[in-house]
């Protein structure tokens, strides 16, 4: 007997009743975003390898660990860098600065599921690329903290942080360095083998004789310099006229390469050990690392599947139906052409299609919630309005102006 066939680990299936709350996800991103002036952009969800290695990070969990490979390309781990590699390949640096994107689909991580956490999920991201106004790090922020409002995202809290420029983190960097060798021996393998080339995911570790080496750590926040902390200082200025409440996180570290400046995630306490809901940060670097002209950006990914785990369940409206075609046998084309009449109409239309008795498809009517079925006889059509419970004798060529007329009487 062959082996039973699975969706693989990692993987679901979105059900019928699991489409609504994700269109639910889309319809308000895009409403928020559209608004603000942000247009949709869509990618290929497989890219040249090289594309992340170069934009996320040699060095990085994704890259290293986490991407499904086949010959030179890899599926998408991460949106920004794709993003940036159409702003590239379009010549979008000729249009007016910044251009503002937003996206969302799946993406793709070899990582171990577990609640919250899959091989396949869907983002909703939003970039901005071509300004290094602080104001572009805010509406980022405001906008990702409108979307999860607006969704009912329960117990949120937004970390922030600034990482400085790669000149200013340089010179910490090695001073981090230097402290990891010194306490080498208390930290966990994984800490150690990263001294060198990711010394601030230390930070991330959950080992705990790591976790006091790195209480003690220095600290980027101290060691920034006077045009980091302006920059930050101006993002938080403007987060507070936006009414939005933020917490300093100085060991917040995200699992990609190319942010400089302001970084950010929001958790939700509602959620267990996978609680970031959506976060991202300024990547002033990124496009000149994919080989174009030196161009900032700054932009944020939140996880379809993690908002809708942290938002409260809502009840979601039935499609509705607006008439139900049952017919005997012999009747079978012109239901079916009244049912095509009535969807042109823009009704929303069904038909019995598994050749049910008349009985039967009057359960199947009540089952779909129709509010009229006609009833197709051979000898004369009879519309039933299923509120009332009334019944009357009418034309077929005016079964679909009747249920239309219903309707506008409603
Ligand atoms: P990241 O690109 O890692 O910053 O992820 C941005 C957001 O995507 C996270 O805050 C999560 O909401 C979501 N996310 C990332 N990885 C996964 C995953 N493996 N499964 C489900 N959601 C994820």
């Amino acid at each position: 007997m062959s082996a039973k066939l699975q969706a693989p680990r990692g993987t679901f299936d979105v059900l019928p009743a699991d489409a609504a709350p994700r269109h639910g996800v889309e319809r308000a991103a895009q409403r928020i975003l559209e608004a603000a002036g942000y247009r949709r952009i869509e990618t290929p969800a497989f890219e040249s390898t090289e594309l992340f290695a170069r934009g996320v990070g040699e060095a990085t969990d994704i890259v290293q660990k986490e991407m499904f490979s086949f010959e030179e390309y890899s599926l998408r781990p991460e949106g920004t860098a794709p993003v940036c590699r159409a702003y590239l390949e379009h010549g979008m640096h000729k249009l007016a600065q910044p251009v503002k994107l937003w996206y969302l689909g799946a993406y793709f991580r070899h990582e171990r599921p577990q609640a919250g956490r899959y091989r396949q999920f869907w983002q909703v991201g939003a970039e901005a690329i071509g300004s290094h106004d602080p104001s572009v790090d805010a509406e980022i922020i405001v906008l990702l903290h409108a979307l999860l409002g607006e969704l009912g995202a329960r117990e949120l809290r937004l970390r922030l942080a600034s990482l400085g420029t790669p000149a200013s983190r340089a010179g910490y960097r090695e001073l981090l360095q230097a402290y990891l060798r010194e306490h080498a021996d208390d930290l966990s393998p994984e800490a150690r083998t990263r001294i060198d080339l990711n010394p601030l995911r230390a930070f991330d570790a959950k080992d705990a004789a790591t976790q006091r080496v790195m209480d003690r750590a220095p600290r980027l926040a101290d060691h920034l310099d006077a045009e980091d902390r302006e920059h930050f200082d101006a993002v938080t200025e403007l987060l507070g006229r936006a009414g939005v409440e933020w917490e300093l996180d100085d060991r917040l570290v995200r699992g990609l390469d190319y942010y400089t400046r302001t970084i950010f995630e929001f958790t939700s306490d509602a959620l267990g050990a996978q609680s970031g809901v959506g976060g991202g940060g300024r990547y002033d670097g990124l496009i000149e690392q994919l080989g174009g002209q030196p161009t900032p950006g700054c932009g944020f990914a939140a996880g379809v599947e993690r908002m809708l785990l942290a938002a409260e369940e809502r009840p979601q409206p039935e499609a509705g139906c607006d008439l139900f075609l049952a017919w005997e046998p012999s009747e079978r084309s012109d239901a079916f052409a009244l049912a095509t009449e009535a969807r042109r109409a823009g009704l929303a239309a069904q038909l019995d299609l598994a050749g049910r008795s008349i009985k039967g498809q009057m359960k199947q009517a009540d089952r779909a919630g129709a509010r009229y079925v006609a009833i197709l006889h051979p000898d004369g059509t009879v519309l039933r309005d299923m509120d009332s419970g009334q019944e009357e004798k009418v034309e077929r060529p005016g079964v679909v102006a009747g249920v239309l007329k219903g309707r506008h009487a409603l």
